[in-house]
């Protein structure tokens, strides 16, 4: 008998005979003995459709008002789940956030889990009943309805599996697990049987859209063996493939994995954007001076390039903001111009971050030349980098992502 949390994505539950083929897959792991939690999210489209409602309202409006809107749509789902088991014959109940309850902190909109009391839903799982818990939501210390932020549900599922001490978070979406890189790009692309969790941790950051970047760092943190499958599977097949488990991607310790290969994915970020400055006085906290405003305006930096200046007088400093920073940053650095001192500033929207992921370069040497020369030889010019222990990331003209991005897979020997 095992502890588990079953977390399903708007798709999955988007109509009644998708909720019905959800509650086939809870009851088969109900029938097998185990203790179940399942995480739901909102029906697919129904929470843009809520945010939309509150726009149209008001464009300023109250962020507890807009939870108390949005957290609506996990409460359907949840109550529509527990009816459907209900109806087959399994022993199950809704939980909102706050019943639970789901502490977070008092960001409205965007709030983070500080704590959960798992000990009551604990007990109904130990007296046979299944939890439908509503993703995505929380109560906040003034004592209303918070939410996590889009995409938030992957956390909850996460957070509560960590909570109740879960042997496993399996995520249902409408993919069948994580790829090395994006089929869509990459036909050749294949499913990983095992992913490290800091792997995850980048790809998810760099644009692997499977789960929220905040589920996979909780996992991380918590130690939760999160496995990613497919709702779409047929919920009565039989659950024994490779190591037990059924086609998925287990996103767990790197002790667990089993053969390592020294890149695991490529990643591509599109929504990124460039920004030069040309002939800053080059002198002690120049730096500082640039992106501290920046930072001041809650703007995410991401690479930083910064020659050493010939002449000892001026440098220029090059570094990459999201896309949708752009005109805010550019904004920030004209009212400091005085200030800084700078010559120019030039900027770029139309390129993309590709990287190169895979824990086996902590000890693996020739990792970063084999991308520069593959990425030379097809002519791709590269604009900055940046590497880490476990990432290198280069950033190139968008128009070459593709290029770039099948080259690097089959370089790195990923091509299925
Ligand atoms: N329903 C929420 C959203 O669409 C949360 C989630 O699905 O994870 O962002
Ligand atoms: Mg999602």
């Amino acid at each position: 008998m095992a502890r588990l949390v079953m977390k399903f994505g708007g798709t999955s539950v988007a109509n009644i005979e998708r909720i019905r083929n959800v509650a086939r897959h809870v009851k088969r792991e109900v029938d097998a003995g185990h203790e179940v939690a399942v995480v739901v999210s909102a029906m697919s489209g129904a929470t843009n459709q809520l945010v939309a409602w509150c726009r149209e309202a008001a464009p300023m409006h109250d962020a507890r008002e807009y939870d108390a809107v949005v957290a609506s749509g996990e409460q359907v789902t949840s109550g529509l789940l527990a009816i459907v088991l209900q109806e087959m014959g399994v022993n199950a109940r809704s939980w909102q956030g706050w019943q639970i309850p789901i502490r977070t902190d008092g960001s409205h909109g965007a709030a983070r889990i500080a704590g959960i009391d798992g000990a009551f839903m604990v007990e109904r799982l130990q007296q046979g009943q299944v939890a439908v818990v509503a993703g995505f939501q929380g109560i906040a210390p003034d004592n209303r309805i918070s939410t996590l932020g889009r995409g938030g549900s992957d956390t909850s599922a996460v957070a509560i599996a960590a909570a109740i001490q879960a042997d496993r978070c399996d995520i249902y979406t409408d993919v069948d697990g994580v790829y090395t890189t994006d089929p869509r790009i990459v036909p050749k692309a294949r499913r990983l049987d095992r992913v490290a969790f800091e792997e995850m941790l980048e790809m998810a950051s760099l644009g692997a859209k499977v789960l929220q970047v905040r589920s996979v760092e909780m996992a991380m943190v918590h130690g939760v063996r999160t496995f990613v499958r497919s709702s779409f599977d047929d919920p009565d097949a039989p659950q024994t493939g490779k190591d037990g488990l059924p086609p998925g991607t287990l996103i767990c310790d790197e002790d667990e994995l089993v053969e390592q290969q020294v890149v695991t994915g490529i990643a591509f970020a599109k929504d990124e954007a460039q920004i030069s400055i040309r002939n800053v006085p080059d002198q002690p906290g120049v730096a500082g001076s640039v992106f501290g405003p920046l930072a001041d305006a809650n703007i995410n930096v991401d690479m930083i390039v910064q020659n050493i200046s010939p002449d000892g007088k001026t440098t220029d400093i090059t570094f990459t903001v999201p896309e949708s920073e752009y005109e805010r940053a550019l904004k920030v650095l004209e009212d400091k111009r005085t200030v800084l001192g700078y010559a120019a500033v030039e900027g770029a929207r139309d390129v993309v971050k590709v990287s190169v992921i895979g824990i086996g370069m902590r000890s693996h040497a020739g990792v970063a030349a084999q991308c520069f020369c593959g990425l030379a030889e097809k002519g791709i010019n590269i604009r900055a980098i940046t590497t880490s222990e476990i990432k290198i990331s280069v950033l190139i003209d968008s128009a070459y992502t593709e290029l770039a991005v099948r080259t690097l897979h089959s370089l790195y020997g990923l091509d299925g």
